[in-house]
């Protein structure tokens, strides 16, 4: 029956475009890469963040270290100009060891931070790497997906223009049965036999139904309600 077997052809465009209206849907999501090189991006910021208020921080001890070494002189110029009394001689001399210890320990803290500073930089050299080896990636994959999904949309819109041309040659009722039942039919409204069997439900014909098919050419599937065509077109 010809107006089948354009109904027909009319269905497999549509199951191709569904098919491929799928793949566009999956080009179009956003690949991992750009959440990785995001990743990379927030561990640099991080890394640079610490790096500086390392930085800092070993600034700020520095000075005053700068600050006790001149305190530590002043005093010892006093001390060695042997002026005031034993008492006070004395407490420069407590408070010049005193002094002494806090610049030792500042300048334990500062080495520390340094050691600590030049970890940071090897691990934002290796941050940058990545960052870039990522972005590389990111780009990558964002052309591929782009060139891909264009390809795909210039498919789909051929596939819908052939469509187009179809339609015409199906009977309007046929049509708008075909579209309201498809639905409800994974898009197959119309379907085909194989070693007996419904190919839309996999239900085995009696073989009264199959003489039948043979002789009409199309019959409707007891079981699903799909059209059976004994001869689909090519
Ligand atoms: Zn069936």
């Amino acid at each position: 029956m010809e107006e089948l077997d354009g109904l027909y052809r009319l269905q497999r465009l549509d199951l191709t475009l569904r098919v491929k209206e799928e793949e566009l849907r999956r080009l179009r999501t956003p690949p991992a890469s750009i959440r990785q090189a995001e990743e990379s991006r927030v561990l640099l910021v991080k890394i640079e963040q610490e790096r500086q208020r390392l930085k800092s921080e070993i600034k700020d001890r520095e000075l005053q270290v700068d600050t006790i070494q001149a305190k530590i002189q002043r005093l010892e110029r006093e001390l060695f100009s042997g002026k005031g009394g034993a008492k006070e001689l004395l407490d420069k001399q407590t408070d010049q060891q005193h002094q002494r210890t806090r610049k030792n320990a500042l300048e334990d803290q500062i080495l520390e931070m340094m050691e600590r500073l030049e970890e940071l930089d090897g691990q934002l050299a290796e941050a940058r790497r990545e960052l870039t080896a990522r972005e590389a990636e990111r780009e990558k994959d964002l052309k591929a997906k782009a060139v891909a999904s264009a390809a795909l949309e210039e498919e789909t819109s051929q596939i819908r223009r052939q469509r187009q041309e179809a339609v015409p040659g199906i009977p309007p009722e046929l049509l708008s049965r075909y579209e309201n039942q498809r639905k409800f039919l994974q898009g197959q409204f119309l379907s085909t036999v194989a070693n007996g069997s419904c190919q839309g439900c996999g239900v085995q014909l009696a073989s009264a139904e199959l003489t039948r098919l043979r002789k009409e050419g199309h019959l409707p599937c007891g079981s699903c309600g799909r059209i059976l065509l004994a001869h689909p077109p090519d």
